[in-house]
């Protein structure tokens, strides 16, 4: 019996595990912190054999295969161990898609990738039998055990495709890249871009590459690379003969001479970048030939996605949005830009090496008042002071919703758009966000 060595107990961890064991293996699970109690229980369930807050060398040098989770970076010494011993990395990716036949679509890109894979999900269940994967929800392993989809739209980190080897989506997206996890990456920008082109490493002729043409990354790499996958590139600026573009508030989508045109006006997502996400999802609708009717009616009924740009309430007048996904300045670029109204703005938290040039114009043009929401704050004043009239600091949530509530005035918005990681102050962006929501509501 072949040994595989699970490396992280949680959900594409435990997915993982029970996907081996059925598939014949014996199986070892393995996390150095703590395993969450439903997980536990699930393991212990199914009889497969675990240690947490610990890891024996012993129990996984022998493996065959590991499977490492997305969270385990490569420097840790374990990692390199098993690697100097010449065993088999892979990701849940990579592991679990060899038990299916199913259609993949795999989504990654700096920014964008839950948005566009919920949408994706969205526009494809009208018609399709299509699980939704990856970093969103179930586990892909778990899915292809208990439920096998005929398709999957799966949502893919450069974690998930640094320990991939044979990995093939029909459809790969890649939505835009931008500086992100760099600590993973030796600080080398270069690295991770590599690393979100391994989406279409394995790709053939037969298979679709979809991306953002307008975005400059992308470009540069496609002029300097060969690839082989057909390309269906989208753009908000040019005119495209195949792929997809955006012109009179309408996206135009090519493929195979087959022209399909989507009215944009009553969809409900905003921004520019949604009308990217939009883009994109519709043209891996179209490709899968689902009706030009269909695509419209749910690209319209879409409601979003938690903590995207998400409209909370309306008080006096006021907007309140919450942004809290927005962990890096890009994200934050966007839910600016998309502000049509003057806005007081709740930015703040774990700065990643932000640099917030390119936010100015939109500061200067929209934001009237600020309110610095982290423990160390020194920066934004820095960066921000001399351009608006009011810019405070907080640690509370419910403060800064307060002053928020003070100095808006009918017609403006409240927009909480971070640009930072959340660990200062909360558990994770959907505690913020959450707090968030709760401190409007109590207002
Ligand atoms: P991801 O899963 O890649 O983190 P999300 O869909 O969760 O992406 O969105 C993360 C943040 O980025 C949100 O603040 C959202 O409003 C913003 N965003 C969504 N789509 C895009 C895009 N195409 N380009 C830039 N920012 C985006």
């Amino acid at each position: 019996m072949k040994k595989l060595v699970v490396l992280g107990g949680g959900e594409s961890g435990v997915g993982t595990a029970l996907l081996g064991k059925a598939k014949g293996y014996k199986v070892f699970v393995s996390d150095n912190g703590k395993i969450k109690k439903t997980y536990k229980d699930v393991l212990l369930n199914n009889e497969i054999e675990f240690e947490d807050e610990q890891h024996t060398e012993s129990k996984i040098l022998n493996a065959d295969l590991v499977m490492k989770s997305p969270g385990i970076p490569d420097k840790v010494a374990l990692v390199k161990k098993i690697r100097e011993a010449g065993i088999k990395v892979v990701s849940e990716i990579e592991f679990a898609s060899n038990y299916t036949d199913a259609t993949l679509v795999a989504i990654t890109g700096s920014n964008g990738k839950t948005t566009t894979a919920t949408l994706t999900h969205h526009l494809l269940k009208q018609e399709l039998d299509v699980g939704l994967a990856g970093n969103i929800g179930d586990s892909f392993a778990k899915q292809i055990l208990e439920k096998d989809h005929q398709n999957y739209v799966l949502e893919v980190s450069s974690f998930q495709l640094d320990d991939i080897d044979l990995f093939q989506p029909k459809i790969a997206i890649l939505t835009n890249i931008t500086p992100d996890h760099l600590d993973r990456y030796d600080y080398k920008f270069e690295n991770y871009i590599a690393s979100k082109f391994r989406i279409v490493e394995n790709q053939t002729p037969d298979d679709y590459f979809i991306y953002d043409a307008d975005d400059e990354v992308i470009s540069n790499w496609l002029d300097q690379h060969q690839i082989q996958s057909k390309k269906l590139p989208f753009s908000l600026t040019k005119v495209i003969e195949e792929g997809a573009y955006y012109n009179n508030k309408e996206i135009i989508i090519t493929i195979d001479n087959n022209k399909i045109i989507m009215p944009t006006e009553n969809i409900t997502l905003e921004g520019k970048h949604n009308i990217k996400n939009a883009m994109a999802a519709s043209t891996v609708a179209h490709l899968l030939k689902i009706r030009k009717q269909t695509i419209r009616e749910s690209l319209e009924n879409f409601q979003g996605v938690e903590h995207r740009l998400e409209h909370v309430l309306r008080i006096n007048k006021v907007q309140y949005i919450n942004d809290s996904k927005a962990t890096n300045v890009n994200a934050t670029y966007f839910a600016l830009e998309s502000m049509d109204a003057p806005t007081v703005w709740i930015v703040g938290g774990v700065d990643k090496g932000n640099d917030y040039n390119e936010l100015y114009p939109f500061v200067n043009e929209k934001v009237k008042a600020i309110v610095c929401l982290g423990v160390d704050n020194k920066k934004l004043f820095e960066a921000f002071g001399n351009l608006v009239d009011i810019i405070v600091e907080t640690q509370y949530m419910s403060e800064a919703v307060k002053i928020a509530y003070k100095v808006a005035e009918a017609g403006d918005n409240v927009l909480l758009s971070p640009a930072c990681a959340s660990f200062d102050l909360f558990e994770n962006y959907e505690d913020r966000g959450r707090q968030f929501k709760d401190a409007v509501r109590n207002l």
